[in-house]
């Protein structure tokens, strides 16, 4: 119960990544707030956490939509009081090589990966400040790090995002907010599923831990980043990837 009575709200969080990552706050018993951007698969999951878990808290909210993000932020406080760790999970891929890459799958990208974090940590932070107390963890990849073929967007949102973690470190550690970055490598999603099979298979053979991620892995490293234990890291950037970037 390393999370026991926090509350945690995550991005993107009826599937994937973001799933597992509630998935395992919930056992280590923080109250968690399920972030969906269409409602479509918000019922679902909510039911099934709360058959799990007892209970389950839960909000349609798009992290491009300004006014949406202070609207929904504002209603959680109204109805949890607080908001004590804050997961920019929420992402989006839009593959081309620049040369075809269309100005909307630029923009787009950038709307969701980048200024979605900024959206949410902008209000999160307003509690955090205050209150003396947070966790901010941001979800960026292996490719902010080192870069891939056919994601330049992508690719830059991901480091951007390295790069306003450090400054949100910087920024924020006299207020005891924690902020750190995990990068994922190759983890088995449904992002992963629309890339091609020949691709993963070099992936995985690339990594010396010679397998993809699970979600749970990205997860453990989250559930570590928001506990008491990490009370002394902020800034890292922690790759979680089987070894790949080697
Ligand atoms: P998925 O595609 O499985 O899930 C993405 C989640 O983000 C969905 O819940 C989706 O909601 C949500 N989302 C997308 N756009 C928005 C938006 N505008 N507002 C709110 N929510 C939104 O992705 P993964 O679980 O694989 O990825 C999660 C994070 O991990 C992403 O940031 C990704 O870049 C990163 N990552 C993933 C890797 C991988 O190999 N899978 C590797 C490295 C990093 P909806 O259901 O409505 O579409």
């Amino acid at each position: 119960m390393r999370l026991k009575d926090k509350v945690a709200l995550i991005t993107g969080s009826t599937r994937g990544i973001g799933r597992a990552i509630a998935e395992k706050y919930a056992e280590e018993g923080a109250k968690v707030i399920l972030i969906d951007r269409s409602g479509k698969g918000l019922d679902k999951a909510m039911g099934e956490m709360k058959a799990k878990y007892g209970v389950a808290y839960g909000y349609v909210m798009d992290v491009t939509n300004r006014s949406q993000v202070q609207e929904v932020f504002a209603k959680i406080i109204e109805d949890l009081g607080t908001i004590d760790i804050l997961v920019n999970n929420a992402g989006i891929t839009a593959d081309a090589q620049i040369y075809k890459m269309a100005d909307e799958q630029w923009d787009n990208v950038i709307n969701v990966n980048l200024t979605g974090v900024f959206n949410c940590t902008k209000e999160a932070v307003k509690i955090m400040r205050e209150k003396e107390f947070g966790k901010i963890i941001n979800i960026s990849s292996v490719v902010g790090l080192y870069g891939n073929f056919g994601q330049t967007n992508y690719a830059a949102t991901k480091s951007g995002v390295i790069g306003m973690t450090k400054t949100l470190a910087k920024e924020l550690g006299r207020k005891n907010v924690n902020v750190n970055v995990v990068c994922p490598g190759f983890i088995a999603t449904e992002m992963t599923e629309k890339m091609p099979e020949k691709v993963l298979a070099t992936m995985k053979e690339k990594a010396p831990l010679n397998r993809l991620g699970t979600p749970e892995d990205i997860a453990n490293a989250c559930v570590f980043l928001a506990s008491q234990e990490a009370s002394f890291v902020t800034g890292a950037v922690l790759s979680v990837d089987g070894g790949i970037v080697l």
